[in-house]
């Protein structure tokens, strides 16, 4: 290829049509010759479609896994394994669909990478996909796979999923196309009877069968006339005409306790102690056979079909979290409940403050109460009922300190007045 300069009136450019002498530069090849000018038009179509390949149709960029995991980390504690191996699968899905979108039937097919989460409750499942979905932007839904039925029967049928994920999608389908449905509690639908969990016999099975299609990738018509498009509708959809919905673009992660996997799991094993409890998922360590050592044929075992299974290529666990954990999740997460009522009492005026004691007997109390972080900020609110109905009235509070017997026996916490300066109990008069 020659560059040439503007001295040869006889060539053109053979994409605009240019002579040499009306162009800064003409570029020749073999029988084609390129002016500059449209050689900067062709470095934008390229760059316009390299962006729409890594970034979104706006042009974002997709967010890497390290800074996904960044995210992560501000609002969940603990958890690593399973926080590396969403992140990986979640950036993984979304350049997948990108690249789908830029280059259509072209390129290699790159498979679906739905997500199964197995944790005990209040562990941080519905967190985590909860805080993925916020900072990709999608829309997102979360169902409870216990009141799913199969078509034809009293209930929701799986369609009313796609229904739910379009109205969050603020009924824009395409958008829809693009979200996360977090599938809650698909341990439910096991049926064997060596799940703990009372599986849900045949009509659990059938439910399974019945996601298989949109966990696959589908076209789902959602005419105005079933259920789904009249919830839809209800909430305000206003076209009647029916909506198409792909679902292979729609990240699906299951998820459940599976309570009961253990002892399959460790009974497949020979040794080595195995258990949602640390010992199965141990932290910081990614582990290499699956999630903690669960393989299909375990979940099998479990109840749940071999194609639902199949569906989920990443499997990832959630470890039961210890007292360290809770007492971190009380003050470091970004709205820990320690930090959101803190900013309560701020609005009245009061600095909220804790003994270190006092967010252990709560920590210790929800490990009591085996529901994980989910009870922190029950047990939190119980504590400080009473305060919280005082304190508008108490004028000369500055500062309340949260004892130990505040959370244990219900005792009221010490308060510090303004002028005195010094510290009392409220009910013992002051
Ligand atoms: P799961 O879905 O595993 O049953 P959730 O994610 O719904 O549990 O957790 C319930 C609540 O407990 C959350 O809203 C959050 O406040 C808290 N929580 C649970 N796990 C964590 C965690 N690992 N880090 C921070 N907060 C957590």
């Amino acid at each position: 290829m020659t560059s040439i300069g503007s001295g040869k009136p006889q060539l053109a450019c053979s994409f605009c049509g240019k002579r040499a002498d009306e162009v800064t530069q003409l570029v020749e090849g073999p029988g084609v010759q390129i002016c500059d000018g449209c050689v900067e038009l062709c470095n934008e179509a390229v760059e316009e479609a390299r962006g729409a390949a890594q970034g979104g149709s706006d042009g974002s960029e997709l967010p890497r896994p390290w800074e996904l995991r960044g995210f992560l980390d501000g609002y969940v504690i603990g958890q690593d394994t399973a926080k590396r191996a969403l992140c990986v699968a979640v950036y993984n899905h979304y350049k997948r669909v990108r690249r789908a979108a830029a280059l259509g039937a072209a390129g290699v097919e790159l498979a679906k990478s739905n997500i199964l989460l197995l944790g005990p409750t209040g562990s941080g499942k519905t967190l985590l996909t909860q805080s993925l979905a916020r900072v990709l932007d999608v829309p997102y839904v979360a169902v409870d796979a216990t009141g799913l039925t199969e078509a034809g029967y009293v209930g929701e049928d799986v369609d009313s999923i796609l229904s739910k994920l379009l109205h969050a999608a603020g009924n824009d389908p395409r958008k829809a196309e693009t979200g996360i449905v977090y599938l809650d509690e698909v341990d439910k639908l096991a049926r064997s009877p060596q799940s703990a969990t009372g599986g849900r016999d045949v009509s659990g099975e059938g439910v399974q069968q019945a996601l298989l299609k949109i966990l696959e990738g589908t076209v789902v018509t959602l005419s105005s006339g079933d259920r789904g498009a009249q919830a839809v509708r209800g909430r305000g959809y206003q076209s009647r005409e029916p909506v198409r919905i792909d679902t292979s673009g729609i990240l699906f992660i299951a998820a459940g306790a599976f309570s009961g996997l253990e002892e399959i799991v460790t009974k497949r094993q020979s040794r080595g102690s195995m258990g949602f409890g640390g010992a199965l998922v141990p932290e910081d360590r990614p582990d290499r056979t699956g999630a903690a050592g669960v393989t299909p044929a375990d979940l099998v075992k479990f109840g749940l079909i071999p194609e639902f299974i199949g569906r989920f290529p990443v499997i990832t666990a959630l470890r039961k979290l210890d007292r360290d954990d809770l007492l971190r999740i009380l003050t470091e997460p970004r709205d820990a409940p320690v930090k959101q009522y803190q900013a309560l009492f701020e609005l009245d005026g009061v600095q909220l403050e804790f003994e270190p004691e006092a967010l252990e007997v709560i920590a210790d109390e929800a490990i009591r109460r085996e529901t994980g972080a989910r009870g922190l900020r029950g047990i939190l609110e119980e504590s400080l009922i009473p305060t919280m109905y005082d304190i508008p009235s108490l004028r000369d509070v500055v500062r309340v300190t949260v004892t130990p017997d505040v959370v244990t026996d219900g005792a009221e916490p010490v308060f510090t007045l303004e002028e005195a300066g010094g510290a009392r109990r409220a009910a013992s008069g002051g």
